[in-house]
C-alpha cells in the first residue's frame, strides 16, 4: 500500500550496494524491498527480500508492487524486465536506456564517440576473421573483451603479439560478441561518480584515483591526488554529457584512463559504484543518499568532500574489526557475505583532514589488514 510519508523503494538486486542504499534511506524514513536470487542477500538486513530471478516477470511484479520508485543496484538487470515495469506504470529510475548502453561495451564506446568524449580506438569483432582484421587496424598491444557480461576483468584478454590472436579469440569467444580496444598506456585510472536529479540538475563528487588488483578494485583515493584542473574539468564534462544524453535519473559512474594531458573513457556503470563508497563518510552527502533523493524526485544534497579519504576493499578476507577500529579515522563496513577468494566482502574508509595525516593513518591501517594493501 503506497504510504507517502514512508516511500517504498523497490531495488532490483540485493547485494552490498542494495544494503548501503538501505542504510542511507532508512534515516529519511524510506522503506525497501529487494529482489535477489539468493536468501543470503546482504540487503536482507535492511528491508524486505523477495527471492527470485531478476529476469522473472512474476518476481519483478512481486518486488515492485506498491513501490513509489523502482531502481537497481546491478547493471546486469535484464532491460526487458525494467521495460515491462515501466509499461505497467512504475517509475523506473534510471530508465532502461541506461541499462541498454551500459550492458554493451560497443554501445558505450559509440555513445562516448557521439558525445565527443575521448575513447581508446576500438572495433567490433564478430568472428575470427574480423578479429584478424581488427588487429590489423588497431595494432598491438590491444585488449579483446566480451561486449556483454564482463566485470572485474573477466571476459577479457590482452593481445601483445600477432601470434596470440587465435588463442585470445578461443579464450573469450564463447562469451558472445566481442570488441577489440587499443591497450591504453594510462598514467592512472580515475572515475567520477555523479548524480542527476529528476529536474535535470547534475552534481559530481570529486574525481577519484582507483587501483585494481587482478582486475578488481582495491583502493580509491578521494580526491585523486595532484589532479590537473583540465583533466578534472574534462571528466566532469564527460559524465555530465553522458547523464544528459541518457536522461539518466540517479547516480552514474564513469570510469576513465588518465593519459598525458587528458582522459579516455573506459566504461559507465548506471548505478552507485564501489569507487564512490568513500562518500559515505568522506562527502557531505553520500552517493547512496543522493541516488535515493534523485529517484524519488527529491532535492540533491551537496557532493562536497570532507577532507581526504581512501577506501580499501576487503577482497576474500576480512580484517579483525577491533584492530581496524583502533586506526584513527577508520570506518569499517562488512557486507554480511561469506568470505570467498576474489569476493568483495567489505571495505574500510579512512578519512583525514589532510594528505599527511591520511598517509600516517594509511600506514597504521596497512599494518592491521590481513593482506597486502599495495
Ligand atoms: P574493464 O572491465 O573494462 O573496466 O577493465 C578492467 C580493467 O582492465 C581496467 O580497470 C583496466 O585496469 C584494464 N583495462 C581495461 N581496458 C583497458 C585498455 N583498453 N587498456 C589498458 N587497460 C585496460
Amino acid at each position: 500500500v503506497p504510504d507517502p510519508a514512508n516511500p517504498l523503494v523497490a531495488v532490483l538486486g540485493g547485494g552490498q550496494l542494495g544494503r548501503m542504499l538501505g542504510l542511507a534511506g532508512i534515516p529519511m524514513g524510506l522503506r525497501f524491498r529487494f529482489l535477489d536470487p539468493t536468501e543470503a542477500a546482504p540487503a536482507a538486513a535492511v528491508g524486505e527480500l523477495v527471492v527470485g530471478g531478476l529476469g522473472d516477470d512474476a518476481a519483478l511484479r512481486a518486488v515492485t508492487e506498491g513501490a513509489d520508485a523502482v531502481t537497481y543496484e546491478w547493471e546486469g538487470v535484464p532491460a526487458e524486465g525494467a521495460r515491462l515495469l515501466e509499461r505497467e506504470g512504475h517509475a523506473v529510475r534510471p530508465s532502461p536506456r541506461s541499462l541498454d548502453v551500459s550492458q554493451d561495451r560497443l554501445a558505450e564506446k559509440q555513445l562516448f564517440e557521439e558525445l565527443g568524449i575521448g575513447v581508446p580506438r576500438f572495433a567490433p569483432v564478430e568472428d575470427r576473421a574480423s578479429l584478424h582484421r581488427a588487429v590489423e587496424e588497431i595494432g598491438t598491444p590491444s585488449v579483446l573483451k566480451t561486449r556483454r557480461g564482463g566485470y572485474d576483468g573477466k571476459g577479457q584478454v590482452v593481445i601483445r603479439e600477432r601470434d596470440q590472436v587465435d588463442g585470445a579469440f578461443d579464450e573469450v569467444a564463447e562469451g558472445g560478441p566481442l570488441i577489440l580496444e587499443a591497450f591504453v598506456p594510462f598514467v592512472r585510472e580515475l572515475s567520477v561518480v555523479a548524480v542527476r536529479a529528476l529536474d535535470g540538475e547534475v552534481r559530481c563528487w570529486s574525481v577519484v584515483e582507483n587501483h585494481h588488483e587482478l582486475g578488481i578494485l582495491r583502493t580509491t583515493r578521494a580526491p585523486a591526488p595532484q589532479l590537473d584542473g583540465v583533466v578534472e574539468a574534462q571528466a566532469e564534462r564527460a559524465v555530465k554529457l553522458v547523464l544528459e544524453e541518457l536522461g539518466h535519473v540517479g547516480v552514474l559512474t564513469l570510469e576513465l584512463f588518465e593519459i598525458e594531458g587528458g582522459i579516455l573513457a573506459n566504461e559507465i556503470a548506471p548505478r552507485v559504484h564501489n569507487s564512490g563508497h568513500w562518500t559515505i563518510e568522506g562527502a557531505v552527502t553520500s552517493q547512496f543518499e543522493n541516488h535515493l533523493r534523485a529517484v524519488l524526485g527529491w532535492p540533491l544534497g551537496s557532493c562536497d568532500a570532507r577532507g581526504v579519504s581512501v577506501m580499501v576493499n576487503c577482497i576474500g578476507v576480512l580484517p579483525d574489526p577491533e584492530s581496524v577500529l583502533h586506526v584513527p579515522g577508520a570506518h569499517l563496513h562488512r557486507y554480511g557475505k561469506e568470505p570467498r577468494p576474489a569476493r568483495k566482502v567489505g571495505h574500510v574508509t579512512l578519512t583525514a583532514p589532510d594528505e599527511a595525516e591520511l598517509r600516517s593513518r594509511l600506514d597504521a591501517l596497512r599494518s592491521v589488514m590481513p593482506d597486502d594493501v599495495g
